[in-house]
């Protein structure tokens, strides 16, 4: 008897197909499957049917009808089978758990601090994806997998993370992540960059939905891009999620920590804005901050910046502002038509979203169109990485051509 896990292993590459269109468009009738396939509908029928009988598509409704006999409506079965979604990430590690029409059911989270190893992260996952069931009432037996959206350089073949920076733990380097997990909980574990993840549950299943060039950018302690181009994710070196953050815009500018001078981190991320803010301040400038400066955080000054102190102001506009030249250049190479800014620095600050966009609408081709192309958060705003990690495993059993393997 085969595991769960290998539900769709047997399946042929028509069936799976014909499951990935009615999850995304259902609920759908079967002559509209075939209408929007070329199938004729005996021959859609035949791949249809395993799904039917592995209870993987339901009868959900009755459609509307034209005259005569309501058409049945087919979806996807949302109690069958169900996914768990991770975003590790340098402060927290989220976990969603979804079923396959990828609803979010339930959403935990831990922070990730000096004692986070990658064994006690593993060992914490576990942990929550057995207790969170258990709150559902999902027999384990119905996980299927396991995504994991994470910080890159990593090689997503092996699941092997290569040397992310800024973990506050020690023992990062070279972590066989997705083995781990995989030994860990049983499961079979897909790993990617979270900006992948993310921009990948925003196009497939979010605001995006329907699009096939859409650019997703959490700005946060790194900034982290994820692209589809022409309904395909754009696969950088080591499926490192900072090549856009690593893009050069000053040649003379601040050292980088990548070895390079002038990178949009080194001026846009929320270590640089902390960075500067302290420099300000040694250098005498005034601040109606009323806190210790030591005790400054990102969110005091997002938050000080609204409320017009100006030396909070000034920073943060002038982070946002080289963001969005760097934004421009990737539009006018990407054409994107949609471009979705999220992460900790757009949620705190309007300024920041507002400053960003207003300079790359004004450095980019498309401002001759005066389209507003831009999103603050997208649909799934905090949760669209491990949204994403979860869609990306069930992308990746369905051989997605989206994923651009
Ligand atoms: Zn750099």
């Amino acid at each position: 008897m085969p595991q769960n896990f290998e539900v769709f292993t047997r399946l042929n590459s028509e069936t799976k197909n014909l499951f990935s269109l009615i999850q995304k468009a259902g609920p759908i009738t079967k002559n509209h499957l075939s209408h929007l396939t070329g199938l004729k509908l005996s021959t859609l029928i035949r791949y249809m049917q395993p799904l039917e009988e592995m209870g993987l598509i339901i009868q959900s409704s009755i459609g509307d009808s034209t005259g005569g006999r309501k058409p049945a409506l087919f979806d996807v079965n949302k109690y069958k089978y169900f996914i768990v979604g991770v975003d590790l990430s340098r402060t927290y590690t989220k976990l969603v758990i979804t079923n396959l029409k990828m609803d979010i059911l339930a959403e935990r989270q831990f922070p990730m601090d000096k004692s986070s190893s990658p064994e006690k992260t593993i060992d914490l996952i576990s942990e929550l994806i057995g207790s969170t069931a258990n709150y559902l009432k999902i027999d384990p037996k119905k996980l299927i997998g396991i995504g994991i959206g994470t910080v890159g350089p990593l090689n997503r073949s092996s699941g092997v993370m290569i040397n992310p920076a800024n973990f506050e733990a020690p023992g990062w380097s070279n972590v066989p992540f997705k083995a781990m997990l995989a030994d860990k909980t049983g499961l079979p574990v897909i790993i990617d960059n979270g900006a992948n993840a993310a921009v990948l549950a925003e196009t497939l299943f979010g605001a995006g939905k329907g699009l096939k060039d859409v650019v997703y950018l959490n700005c946060g302690i790194g900034i982290r891009t994820g692209v589809i181009s022409s309904g395909t994710i754009v696969r950088t070196i080591n499926d490192a999620e900072d090549a856009f953050g690593h893009m050069v815009i000053d040649v003379d500018g601040e050292a980088c920590i990548c070895g390079n001078f002038g990178c949009i981190e080194t001026y846009s991320s929320i270590v640089s804005i902390m960075k500067r803010f302290v420099l300000e301040i040694r250098k005498g400038k005034k601040t109606g901050i009323s806190k210790q400066p030591v005790t400054i955080n990102y969110v005091d000054i997002c938050n000080a910046a609204e409320h017009n102190d100006d030396l909070s102001k000034e920073i943060i506009s002038k982070a946002a502002a080289i963001l969005g030249t760097g934004l421009a250049n990737f539009i006018n190479l990407l054409n994107p038509t949609l471009v979705i800014l999220s992460g900790p620095l757009v949620n705190h600050s309007k300024i920041f979203y507002n400053t960003c966009t207003y300079v790359a609408m004004q450095k980019c081709y498309i401002k001759k169109t005066k389209k507003n192309i831009f999103m603050r958060s997208g649909k799934f705003n905090e949760n669209a990485i491990a949204v994403g990690a979860a869609v990306l495993f069930i992308e990746n059993c369905l051989n997605s051509s989206i994923l651009g393997y």
